[in-house]
């Protein structure tokens, strides 16, 4: 039997009549169903998260009551780790060693760092003014907040949200994408079996044409949390501004990777085949623009292809395989118009660019680790996210142009400096419009380090205290105790 993922709403698994055969990118097969929410379902899951909210017990929690459900939560994940590993690689295609030692021991994390911290964070200030006048500085939740998912990292950043929104004392609506809710809906079942009160979490999957202007317009929603591209981020500041909601934008980017001459070849060209192949490619922090100092550029780049064509496809399942296939068949056709595109502006493939032809691989959405060079600013693979396998190689003769060819872009999310000279790359850290700089490394994200980009990148963070602050509010409490009541407001009209 076809297992079948309900939506979750009020504290119940609701089976709606319109569903979704949900696939596996490796095979192009049915392997569960999803329900669809209409507007009717995301309507109760809003005032159930707005009543739970107001009347339930959640924001008034003592803490360390609150905090013993997300230390439950990040348990519940554990308990089915393997289970949640194995599903998450059939939705979404990423290879079972990056969902089994990556992304869900990263999600239970995830909520055993806010637990852990989360306290430390809500403690409020008191500032004396004068003598008289002393303000109480106290953070409280949001209210209702949207969760919007995108399919890349399905279970991770649902988790990095649910967690900071949740130990703040929000109450949630979760709308995973649609291509990748099967986690999302096994995390709920983690929720439910918590115990949560009725309410705080909500579950509803549809596409976000279909269902996303209700829920990041609704006046009962006070916030929406956003992860995904620049193009819905958009539409999502434009159904927002309806009713004014504070919002998390994390977006897209094309980040570069700096790569001085006295760094050691073999680290670097495993470290960068790692930072734009890793998930296929569809990473939000993707070096997808490489630039090599000169002198280093031959040597890298011959490197770089012969590794890139030795990594394996496969089945994502499969614990050989280090490369899956792309999300979607049509995931697979962006890329490759990308690709011709970039051929007729005159850029050269020197590896990849073609559907994999193994039999193994003909029903899947498989598509070779490709590295491109004489890509020129001017391009469209230079500047716009093609979220696939496709590295682009570039030189650069001075740490100055380095920085330009790197800033050379809308985008601002993160950015890898590789170089034995730390000063050289600290310096240069601080003139790079990113986010996250990475120096010698890639992809190392920390609970406790906050995350998020510039510019088209979006805003506001994600992870660390300042991500858990983004899902509360300031409140300031001005208190006077003058003995003549408030000398200005008092006698401000002379009566
Ligand atoms: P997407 O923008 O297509 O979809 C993201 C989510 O938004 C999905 O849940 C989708 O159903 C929903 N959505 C779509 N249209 C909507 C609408 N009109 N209103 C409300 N919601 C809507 O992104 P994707 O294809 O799922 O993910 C890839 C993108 O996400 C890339 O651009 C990538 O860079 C970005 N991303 C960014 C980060 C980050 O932290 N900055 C992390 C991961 C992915």
């Amino acid at each position: 039997m076809m297992p079948l993922y309900p939506l979750y709403i009020n504290g119940r698994f609701i089976e709606t009549s319109e569903r979704q055969n949900v696939l596996n990118p490796s095979t192009g097969k049915v392997i569960a169903q999803a329900c669809l929410a209409k507007d009717s379902d995301v309507d109760l899951a809003i005032a159930s998260a707005r009543e739970a909210f107001d009347k339930g017990s959640w924001p008034k929690l003592p803490l360390d009551e609150r905090k013993k459900f997300i230390f439950k939560i990040a348990q519940g994940i554990l308990n089915k780790a393997g289970d949640l590993a194995k599903l998450e690689t059939e939705n979404a295609g990423k290879p079972i060693k990056e969902t089994t030692f990556m992304d869900v021991p990263s999600a239970a994390k995830a909520f055993e760092y806010v637990a852990n911290n989360f306290e430390s964070y809500l403690v409020s200030e008191n500032l004396n003014i004068s003598e008289e006048a002393k303000a109480k500085l106290s953070r409280e939740p949001m209210g209702v907040v949207v969760l919007i998912i995108p399919w890349n990292y399905p279970l991770l950043i649902a988790s990095w949200k649910l967690a900071s929104a949740l130990a703040a004392g929000n109450t949630v609506v979760l709308k995973p994408s649609s291509l990748t809710s099967l986690t999302a809906f096994e995390l709920g079942k983690i929720i439910h079996q918590a115990g949560l009160p009725a309410g705080v979490v909500n579950i509803v999957n549809a596409s976000g044409t279909k269902i996303g202007e209700k829920l990041c317009s609704d006046k009962r929603v006070d916030m929406v949390s956003f992860t995904g591209s620049n193009e819905v981020g958009k539409h999502i500041l434009e159904y927002s501004s309806k009713n004014v909601k504070k919002l998390i934008m994390e977006l897209g980017g094309k980040s570069a990777s700096l790569i001085f001459s006295d760094v050691d070849i073999d680290m670097v060209v495993n470290s960068s085949l790692c930072s734009i192949f890793l998930n296929q490619g569809q990473m939000c922090t993707a070096m997808s623009r490489i630039f090599v100092q000169d002198s280093l550029y031959n040597k890298f780049v011959a490197n770089f292809v012969e590794k890139a064509q030795r990594i394996k496809l496969g089945v994502a399942s499969n614990h050989e395989t280090q490369m899956g296939p792309l999300i979607t068949d049509s995931q697979r056709k962006k890329v490759i118009v990308y690709l011709e595109k970039a051929k007729a502006e005159g850029a050269k493939i020197l590896c990849g660019g073609k559907i994999p032809q193994a039999p193994e691989l003909k029903n899947g959405y498989f598509f070779e680790p490709t590295v491109i060079t004489g890509v020129n600013p001017h391009m469209h693979i230079f500047k716009e996210e093609v979220f696939g396998p496709v590295a682009i190689v570039g030189k650069f003769s001075s740490a100055e142009e380095a920085v330009e060819l790197a800033n050379d872009s809308d985008f601002a999310l993160a950015s890898c400096i590789w170089s034995r000279d730390l000063s050289l790359a600290e310096g240069l850290a601080k003139r790079i419009n990113a986010g996250t700089i990475w120096i010698n490394t890639y992809g190392m994200f920390y609970n406790r380090a906050p995350y998020g980009g510039f510019k088209q990148s979006g805003f506001g963070k994600e992870l660390g205290k300042e991500g858990f602050l983004e899902y509360t509010r300031l409140k300031n409490v001005v208190l006077d105790q003058s003995p003549d009541a408030k000398p200005l407001v008092n006698y401000w009209y002379g009566f």
